[in-house]
This record gives C-alpha cells, structure tokens and sequence, in this order.
C-alpha cells in the first residue's frame, strides 16, 4: 500500500558517519532500506535519537546501537535509556539492537524482553538485515490501522468504479464543473472516494452494529472501559437525545444540570420529560461551580419536586434520569463516587455529558472523575456521551455514547431504536473512520502521553504566568504598571504535607496527582464557598485567565480591565480564546497543542499590557472599531476604553446580577414539551425584553457569558426573578453603548430599530385560545 512511504526508520548510531567497519556497514544498511522507499532517519547521539522519536512518532521501526556512547552533554543517556523511553510510549514498535554476539550476556533482561531482535552488522549481508527490518516494519503498520478504517482504505484501494450513492461516484460527478473541480482538488480523491453509501457490505452495518464497524465500537468500549459504546455521528448532540430517548418517556421526572448544553433541552422537549433542576454555584468571577453535593440528597430532591407545578401526583415521583455536565465548560470536574453514593437509589440512570472530556480515562490525574470509573455494582446505569471531535482526534460530529450497566441495564436492542432514530440513513463513513483512529490512538500507552503532552504545556503556562507576575510585581514601575493577569488556580499546593506555592511545584507532582487541583473547601483562590472536601477538581487544561477589576473577597476594584477587549485584541491578533466572561476567559489546552503555542499567547498578554499601560490610541489598537464606530471611539485609548467599561459594569453591579440570577428560578408554567407546542402552532409574540416578566417563554434563553440558561421553555419570571428581566435589559444597554463589544445571546431576538439595538424574547400566548 502506498500509505506506508511515509513512514520512516529510525536509527540511531553514533557510527554511522565514521569510517569504521561498523560505520560502512550501517551506511550500507541504510542504502538497501532506500531502495524500496523507506525514508532513514539518521540519529548521531542518544538525545538525538529521542528528539527524532519524539517529533516523529509514526516511525515504523527503531534500530539502536546498543554501544551509543554516552555523552557529558546529552546527561549520558545509554540505548537503555532511549528503549525504556520509547516503550513507555510505544509498546509494540519493532527496536533492533546493532551489537556484537559476545556483547549479548551483558544486556541486562529489561532490555532484552522489549525488543525485536539483534542485528550482527558485522556478519550478515546488508541486503538480508534491511530485509529483515522491512518485514518487521511493514508487520508493525498493518497492525496500527484499527478495523474500521483498515476495511474502508482497503475497500477504497480496491474498488474504483462504484455504482452505488453517494451520487457523486466517488468525486466523479465534481469534475464536470469548474467549481465541482475546486472542490475535488481541494479535498482531495480519498476523501471523496472514502465517502462511501452503507450499501458497501464490506463496512459492515452501523445502524446494526455488525461487521468492522461493529467490532470498532467493540474495540472503543475496551478502551474506554465501558459495557457498550456507540459511534455517532451527529455529536454530542444527538448522542444526548439518543441516551433519553432510549431512556425517558413522557411525564418522566428528571433531574437537569442548570448548566446543561442546548441539546439536553431538546431532548426535554423531545421526550416530554418534566425537568427538575440541579444549580450550580457561581463566585464573583461570574465562573460557573459546580452543583454542590447538597443538590443530590434526597430531601432536597423532594422539596423541589413537591415545590414544581408540573409534577403531579405525589405518589407517582419516580425519577428517571439526572444529567450532570462533567467537565463543567470552565474545567471542573466531580468525584463520580460521590454523585454515586448520593444518587444510587434515587434514580436508574444517570447521564454524564462528558462533551469536553472524553480525554479522562486516559490519564491517572482524572482518576474517579468521569462516568464510565468503575464504581460498585448494582447501581443506576451510567451513561457518559462524549464529543470526541472537540478534545480528541477526530472530525467534527464525531462522538460516543458509553454505557456501563446498572440494575437497570440497557437492552441493546430496544436501545438501538433511540440510536437509529438519530442516525442517518447515509452516515457519513469518514466520520466513522475517525472515530475509529481516535480510539486506537488512545489506545494503551499512547492515551496517556498524548494528554500528558497537553497537560504539561498547561502548567508550564501556569507557571510561567505566575512568575511573571512575580517578576512584574518586583519590578521598578509605577505602581498602576504593576499589574498582570491572574490564572485562575491554587495559588500553593500540599507536596507530602509541605504547601509549596504552584510556580514552584515539581512538574511530575502537578502532572499526576489529581489532590494538586481539587478545590478545597475555604481556600480563597476559588471563591466558591461551602464545598465539600475532594469532591470537586479544576482539570489544569482548562486555564481561566482573570483580568484585574474583581476584589478577592468581593466587590470591584477602582480600575478593570473587562476581558472583553483582551479578548478581542487576542482575535484580532490570531488568538481564539474558548470563552469570554466579564472578568474571565478561558483558554483550552487539547491534544492539537503544538510546544510553543502558549508562548504566542503570552507574547500578545504582555503586548495587551504595554499598549494597555501607555493607554494606546484606539486607532491604532483596534483599527476595525474604529473604522466601524468612529464617533464612539477614535479619540479614546486602550486604557479609557478599559476603564469607562469597568466603571459601566461596575456601576450596573453586573457580578452581583449575575449570581442574583441563578439564586431563584423562574416559575414554570408548562412543562418544555408543552411550551414548545405553542412554538410550532405560532401562538407566540415577540416581547420587548423589559416587559418579559409574568408571560412564559417559548425558547430557551442562554446569554453568553455566562453561558447557562437564564429561562427555559415553559418558566416565567415574576417578582422575585426579576433579576432575569434586569440582567436581559443590562445586556441590551450594553450593546448599545459598546458596538462591537455586543454579547452573545441564544434565544433573544435582536431588532434594529432607529439605530438601537432591542432584545425580544418570544413568549407563549396565554390569553384564551385552545391549547
Ligand atoms: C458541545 C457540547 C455538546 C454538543 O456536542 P456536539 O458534538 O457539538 O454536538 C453537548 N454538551 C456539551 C456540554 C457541550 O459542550
């Protein structure tokens, strides 16, 4: 197969450019390795030899000369060295050992149970070593593709003509345009050659689980320890409505994570379901906490149920399913032991939107924080989706629902009509592909060094940040110049029972041991108050940055810098951070981190801060803004921008607004289901967002940030929420006095009208009518 040129041989020899015996024959070696198309690496040193391994990870095999000499330099590395570090992160590549027979009774045993084989350069001919190590090359490829995609590139490699869809005939059809022709040079033949109907029997049947797909999805429940996974190919997504409608039914009582993803939403409306909320906390920094343990005992559960119009008959409150999003977005995390132990008898499933997760399992530091950790059997059934698209390898859409079975097991084929009902009956196969490579790729070892890698970037990042405010603090400014930005984390941690500050934390304890960044209870950097010990975890690849302008402890500085504009001074300059809040923005370490990225990222912090500090004209720093808005901000600078905004939102107590919103919830009138209907049939009308309380809504309304649904379908706001009112209209004015600053917001109509920007909100029709 031709996808195999690319995959070079890596030697290491420290001879191979002497003019030695030895030197010659290696050189020899590596000329009969060329002849057929493998591509050589050449490594002089043992240092060498693990930075090429490093940088090029899809080598197909490894010799090593097993007397590399050590050098001062390298801190005397051996070959010994470089295969315990290979192995760890390889276990199946094919090493040779370059020795001499007599040299053999010294290699001591660790080594020798790791590799392939010896090679004698000495006494076998060149040609019959290269052969040798092709074969064990090309042995170790044909095993690295996963089931799936193995079958699809051979199917590919096989068949050119197809007569079956897609009708573009595997890109045929593109080439009869000018336009069809761009498209199929840009995506390339394979790509749309693999796009493939399921009439292929080869592929085996998604929507059946048999064939290669089936034995994929056999092979991701093994790696993702789970009793059954699915492969999905419409996201999270739809992997959410397919785990309720395979689960809950009409009038179902279920309990809802407040800080839910819109999906979830829709599968309450989907299924009928009467949703009973969970809250989560919220600290001054307007970060989203988690919901505290309290929010599963039962009692509170009760009070709530007795406590929601919509619930009905007392007698009849079984509990069908609670959803808990895990991570939370801003990379909290939950004891799942915990959330067990209180919910095991109170519901039989619950549903882990693990969306931004998937990586957990993989790594010792997340140790008992997602769904699919083991916990004592006879529980509720676990179901954990996850977006692999979003922090694995694989194409967008790409996701899986995990199941670990409970008393109440999923039976697989009544299952199966949830899965199908969200499934095409065209799935797209590279998506499918992906999926199945992610999964290899987390297979093993190789799991856990691929977000090692991610969660060592992250804390050196933190690090680095918490040393240069150091440096900055120390520094001979003026005071108002003494500022940085501030990550978001323990400031110290407990090393064997000594607290070290986190900047001077060994790497390898932050790295892996998850105790370093659980939240506890009383420390002041979180400000999150009443939790419970080892119950919640910051994933340290999640790193929320704080702009300055909250008080620790509360309240508002005299000076702010809303992280709005650092934020989009980032875009401007090819930053793209996760998530904005007011004081607050996130930024995500994943698997695609590259060494280095941060250090951009830092570079334009510290750029932010000197223009911020010159107090920068606005021309100059956001040319666009002004372009577009010059009566609002050409004469203004950075810093002028900074501080009237703060004192705007200073003024209009925005973070006492915000956590006001979430204290109570609106009243629900109908449940979602039942609002929704009213949406289709047009009983709705547009309200001014000012004149919102007392009139239910149709659709959910989630501004951003803070990115939680302020009002679901069916609720309505009253006296007591009229925080919700008060905080849509702050929205709304702030938009209007900060053009090009405009919040996000789902589910507000957003009319321009005289030059103004007005919020709707579409509301249920209530007066008369038939239902
Ligand atoms: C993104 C997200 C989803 C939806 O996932 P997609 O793969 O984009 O469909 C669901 N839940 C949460 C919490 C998310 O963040």
């Amino acid at each position: 197969m031709e996808y195999f040129e690319e995959f070079p041989i890596l030697i290491i020899d420290d001879e191979l450019h002497s003019e030695t015996a030895e030197g010659r024959a290696s050189r020899e070696i590596v000329g009969e390795l060329k002849k057929e198309d493998f591509t050589v690496i050449e490594a002089l040193t043992a240092r060498d030899g693990i930075h090429a391994f490093l940088s090029h990870p899809h080598v197909s095999c490894i010799i090593i000369d097993w007397d590399l000499t050590p050098e001062q330099g390298d801190g005397m590395l051996t070959a010994a060295d470089v295969i315990t570090l290979i192995r760890e992160r390889n276990r199946k590549i094919p090493i040779f050992l370059y020795t001499e027979r007599l040299a053999i009774s010294a290699i001591p045993l660790e080594v020798i149970s790791t590799i392939e084989g010896y090679i004698w350069k000495l006494e076998d001919t060149p040609d019959f070593i290269a052969g040798h190590i092709k074969r064990a090359a090309r042995t170790y490829l044909s095993d690295v593709l996963p089931p799936f995609f193995k079958a699809l590139v051979e199917y590919v490699d096989e068949y050119k003509y197809s007569w079956h869809t897609p009708g573009h005939m595997g890109g045929v059809a593109f080439l009869k345009t000018a336009a069809g022709r761009i498209f199929f040079n840009f995506f390339g033949e394979n790509t749309l050659r693999a796009d493939l109907s399921v009439s292929v029997a080869e592929l085996g049947s998604i929507h059946e689980h048999t064939g290669v797909v089936g034995e994929a999805e056999r092979r991701a429940s093994d790696v993702f320890s789970s009793d059954r996974t699915y492969f999905v190919t419409n996201g999270t997504s739809g992997a959410n409505k397919i785990v309720w409608l395979g689960t809950v039914t009409a009038g179902d009582i279920v309990l809802v994570d407040r800080n839910c993803h819109k999906s979830i939403m829709h599968a309450i409306i989907m299924t009928g379901a009467i949703p009973v909320y969970l809250i989560p906390s919220r600290n001054e920094y307007g970060i989203i906490g988690p919901i505290h343990e309290s929010e599963f005992h039962l009692e509170t559960i009760r009070k709530k149920i007795a406590a929601c119009p919509l619930t009905g008959d007392p007698s009849k409150h079984a509990i069908r399913l609670a959803v808990i999003t895990n991570s939370t977005y801003d990379g909290l995390c939950y004891n799942v032991e915990t959330i067990h132990e209180n919910l095991k008898d109170t519901v039989p499933f619950i549903h882990y939107d693990e969306a931004w997760f998937a990586y957990a399992k993989f790594h010792p530091l997340y140790a008992g924080r997602y769904g699919m950790h083991p916990v004592e059997e006879g529980g509720p059934t676990v179901f954990a989706t996850q977006s692999t698209h979003k922090v694995l390898a694989a194409f967008s859409q790409g996701s899986m629902v995990h199941i670990r079975q409970g008393r109440e097991p999923v039976d697989p084929g009544r299952f199966n009509e949830a899965f199908m009902m969200f499934t095409s009956t065209s799935p797209q196969y590279m998506i499918v592909a992906s999926l199945d490579v992610a999964t290899k790729m987390m297979a093993g070892h190789s799991g856990k060094f691929l977000i090692e890698e991610a969660i060592e970037e992250a804390i050196v990042f933190r690090k680095k940040m918490v040393t240069v405010g150091e440096e900055i603090a120390a520094s001979r400014r003026p005071v108002e110049r003494l500022w940085w930005f501030t990550v978001w984390q323990p400031d110290c941690i407990m090393d064997e029972e000594v607290t070290v500050p986190v900047a001077e934390a060994a790497e390898t304890l932050l790295r892996n041991t998850g105790g370093c960044w659980t939240l506890r209870p009383g420390d002041e950097w979180h400000a999150f108050g009443g939790l419970e010990e080892d119950y919640i975890m910051l994933d340290p690849i999640k790193v929320t940055i704080l702009t300055p302008g909250v008080r620790v402890g509360g309240g508002m500085e005299e000076s702010g810098i809303p992280a709005t504009i650092v934020t989009k001074y980032l875009r401007n300059h090819g930053i793209v951070v996760e998530k904005t809040g007011y004081y607050s923005f996130l930024v995500l370490f994943t698997l695609g981190i590259t060494k280095g990225k941060s250090g951009s990222l830092l570079a334009e912090l510290f750029r932010f801060k000197a223009l911020y500090d010159d107090n920068h004209p606005l021309t100059e720093v956001f040319p666009d803004l002004v372009r577009d808005y010059p009566a609002r901000y050409t004469e203004k600078g950075l810093r002028d921008l900074c501080q009237e905004m703060h004192e705007y939102l200073k003024a209009g107590e925005i973070t006492g607004i915000v956590r006001k919103v979430y204290e109570n919830l609106p009243q629900p009138e109908m449940t979602p289901a039942e609002a929704y209907r009213h949406l289709v049939r047009g009983r709705v009308t547009e309200v001014p967002v000012r004149c919102l309380a007392g009139k239910p809504v149709a659709m959910m309304v989630v501004p951003y940030p803070p990115g939680i649904p302020v009002i679901m379908p069916g609720e309505r706001c009253s006296a007591e929420t009229r925080a919700i009112v008060d905080y849509l209209a702050f929205c709304e004015d702030f938009d209007n006095r900060y053009p090009g600053f405009e919040n996000e917001m789902h589910g507000i109509v957003v009319r321009e009208e005289e030059g103004r920007r007005s919020y709707y909100v579409t509301c249920i029709d209530t007066d008369g009518g038939d239902r």
